[in-house]
């Protein structure tokens, strides 16, 4: 259709995106390549089953494509088989779920509370109705309470261990948990799947500045593709084991994990795969193996490490004290008595973008948390560096101040003035750094 209003709205967002900074951890920008493979013609083909083995016939294209993401997630993560058509990082999950327990099985995983993520046993998703989730916490200065995790394996003998989250700052011991699961192990005697649900981190870990669980003991990782990987809106598993014939059924054991994977994504929980998608997963696996992506994901760790210190500085409480990957948290009732709802709307007006969020044990509503979470892959991708860090921290400190003399979401309409000043200046820096994936004079 001519003049559709679609491409309107779509021109809108490009504005709204180029015109502020994103401080939301989990989105990032795309290149143009990433992009152009998104929108093929990729997208009318049915591909049901895996490169080789598909129950349609023409996919000779498509399987060369599936195939080289494939061969790149690996060599990524020094894995031995990826499975590339979780649609997201919830379905990667579920599916991993599905390969390894059965109902009523246990899954030990971080609680939601303490970091952990909704796919992780949130009693309002499918996976806890089917699974029994029991959820270990954080100790005070912001790390696993890997007495707990262990107390918890020892007292339930799960099957599957996940260590996963979206709202922790620290380098998770991996080999510590490893440990841990193969003295449960021994003692229930089965088999208990270690898992590690990366999708914060994968990117960190693909830029070598954060570990590999593949390298410490676990045999599966889960993970988005469009976060830190800067991809496509996709999920992605990567395993280690024996590599079978998907199509065939195969035991339940954790050499065969791989296979079990394959079975369990296509067609256990997903129909046909998304191959215009995948093709921009290639693409971004690709763009994820050059040199420049390790210098990528240096500075993502450098900007929030400098943009936590100047934080702590301007007198806000951070969780954990700081951070070593690319995530903040900031508890903002502690530090100024306004509540993290509150600051992302005041946030929202000066065009940069976070979300609020619960800090453990948060005494807030659950619609009005003490904190916000903020991180910096986005910015790092546009080009922001530390002297911007130090800006955007201002800007944050300004925007509170502010709340704190409004009192509340109204009170901030007599203070138009002074947030339309900050707005401008964050709008100014944010147009000499564009956008990847869009053209400047669009
Ligand atoms: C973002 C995230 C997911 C979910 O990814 P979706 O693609 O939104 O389904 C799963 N696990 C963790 C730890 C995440 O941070």
């Amino acid at each position: 259709m001519k003049n559709d209003p679609v491409f309107e709205i779509i021109k809108q967002e490009e504005t709204r995106q180029s015109e502020g900074l994103e401080l939301i951890p989990s989105e990032n920008y795309v290149s143009a390549e990433v992009l152009k493979a998104m929108g093929s013609v990729l997208t009318n083909k049915y591909s049901e089953g895996y490169p080789g083995k598909r129950y349609y016939g023409g996919n000779e294209n498509i399987d060369q494509i599936e195939t080289l993401a494939i061969e790149r997630a690996k060599e990524l993560f020094h894995a031995d088989h990826a499975n590339v058509q979780p649609h997201s990082g919830a379905n990667a999950n579920e599916a991993v779920y599905f390969a390894w327990c059965q109902p009523g099985d246990t899954i030990l995983a971080m609680a939601l509370p303490a970091g952990g993520h909704l796919t992780h046993g949130s009693p309002v998703t499918r996976s806890a109705k089917i699974y029994n989730f029991v959820g270990y916490g954080v100790t005070e200065d912001g790390d696993i309470d890997y007495d707990e995790l262990e107390r918890l394996a020892r007292e339930h003998q799960p099957k599957l261990i996940l260590v996963g989250y979206s709202a922790f700052m620290k380098i998770p011991d991996f080999d510590r948990v490893a440990k841990i699961a193969a003295e449960v192990s021994k003692a229930a005697g089965y088999e208990i799947l270690l898992m590690a649900d990366m999708a914060h981190v994968a990117g960190l870990i693909a830029g070598g500045v954060h570990p590999n669980p593949l390298e410490h003991g676990f045999q599966v990782m889960t993970s988005t593709t469009h976060k830190t990987l800067r991809g496509p809106r996709g999920g992605l598993i990567v395993s280690m084991g024996t590599v079978g014939n998907p199509l065939k059924k195969c035991e339940r054991k954790l050499e065969n994990i791989p296979t079990l994977i394959d079975r369990a994504v296509f067609p256990g929980t997903q129909g046909g795969p998304l191959e215009h998608v995948i093709a921009a997963k290639a693409v971004a696996f690709g763009e994820d193996l050059q040199p420049e992506f390790q210098d990528y994901a240096r500075q993502i760790v450098e900007n929030a490490q400098a943009l936590a210190a100047e934080l702590k500085r301007l007198g806000f409480a951070l969780q954990g004290g700081g951070t070593e990957n690319h995530l903040i948290l900031v508890n903002v009732k502690d530090s100024f008595g306004i509540d993290g709802k509150f600051f992302e709307y005041a946030l929202d007006k000066v065009g940069l973008t976070l979300n609020a969020n619960a800090l453990p044990n948060d005494k807030g509503a659950a619609f009005r948390p003490s904190g916000v979470r903020l991180g910096t892959p986005a910015m790092t991708t546009r080009g922001l560096g530390v002297p911007e860090m130090m800006k955007v921290a201002d800007w944050m400190k300004r925007v509170l101040d502010i709340c704190v003399a409004a009192g509340d979401e109204d009170g901030l309409g007599s203070h138009e003035a002074e947030l339309g000043a900050i707005r401008s200046e964050v709008r100014n820096l944010a147009l000499s750094f564009p956008i990847p994936g869009i053209p400047a004079n669009n």
